[in-house]
């Protein structure tokens, strides 16, 4: 099967990395050659650590990179037999790139995207085949993470849900079907407690490194929310909590002012060299 993957970012070379492992060729488009070399590299390193595993030979490794072809426009995916979009979160570029991918791509092709918080709906209303479009929710790491958040959109078909699921599977993940409500179900539960987190530093309830440590030692999470904020980015966290907040209207979403106030200054986690810790 051949695969456009938009965007060659932390995501997108990750998906293009696990279709290319699974023996499919993949079209890597992004704006810039930059963008394509970076991702391309990532490929490359993330495979160089499978090999030195003992996951897979060189001489395999290789032949991945080989099958994964960076382009630069839209229109090099109208070969692709499934598309999947994982450019950066934002609402406008999205509903233009899948204009662009309706006008591309056959007919009878699956458009999917890997958003973390944009309706899936609102994407599929872009095109001319909604019951086509669907929400393919990769986690970071990709070649790593095991779930696959597989989200319908008001329109898309079953006979659309049930190939995404299979493909899925099909490339070693295991896929969770959900409905297209704001945050799906990763982010609708996972943010609230992150903010929840945030809420306990701002009131003084207990440090970050001991709110940390009661997540990680008493709920066997493997890593403590706030740092995992760090990780995420304080700025995606935030326009994530907004999101929830905007579109289910409940003030039980709303972002905490400490959030806010470290965004404003710029501490974003790991990404600013600060956040809830220093890196
Ligand atoms: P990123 O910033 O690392 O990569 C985005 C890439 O998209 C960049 O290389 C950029 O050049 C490219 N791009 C921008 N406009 C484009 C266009 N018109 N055509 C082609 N490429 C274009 O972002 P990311 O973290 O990889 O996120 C990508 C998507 O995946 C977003 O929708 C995000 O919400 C989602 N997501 C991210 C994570 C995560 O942990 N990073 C997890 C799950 C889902």
């Amino acid at each position: 099967m051949q695969v456009a993957v938009i965007g060659a970012g932390t995501m997108g070379n990750g998906i293009a990395q696990v279709f290319a492992t699974s023996g499919h060729d993949v079209t890597m488009v992004d704006v810039s050659a930059a963008a394509l070399e970076k991702g391309l590299n990532a490929v490359r390193g993330s495979l160089a650590r499978v090999v030195k595993k003992g996951g897979l030979t060189q001489e395999a490794a290789d032949q991945v990179v080989a099958r994964i072809r960076p382009a630069t426009a839209v229109a090099d995916a109208a070969a692709a037999d499934l598309a999947i979009e994982a450019a950066t979160e934002h609402p406008g570029l999205k509903f233009s790139l899948f204009e662009e991918l309706d006008r591309h791509c056959r007919p009878e092709v699956i458009l999917a995207t890997n958003t973390s918080s944009i309706s899936i709906t609102e994407i599929a209303a872009r095109t001319r085949r909604p019951e086509l479009v669907i929400g393919m929710h990769f986690m970071n790491p990709v070649p790593v993470m095991q779930l696959v958040e597989v989200i319908r959109g008001q329109a898309t078909s079953d006979a659309t849900t049930q190939a995404v699921m299979e493909l899925a599977t099909r490339l070693g993940k295991t896929p969770v079907e959900v409905n297209d409500y704001p945050g799906f179900v990763s982010n609708r539960v996972l943010m609230p407690m992150i903010n929840e987190a945030v809420y306990c530093v701002m009131e003084g309830v207990a440090r970050p490194e001991a709110i940390d440590t009661v997540m990680k030692l008493g709920m066997a999470h493997p890593m403590g929310p706030l740092a995992l904020a760090d990780l995420i980015g304080l700025d995606t966290c935030l326009a994530i909590l907004e999101v929830l907040h905007r579109g289910l209207g409940d003030d039980k979403y709303r972002p905490c002012p400490l959030l806010r106030r470290m965004v404003a200054a710029g501490h974003l986690g790991r990404k600013s060299g600060k956040g809830f810790y220093s890196y």
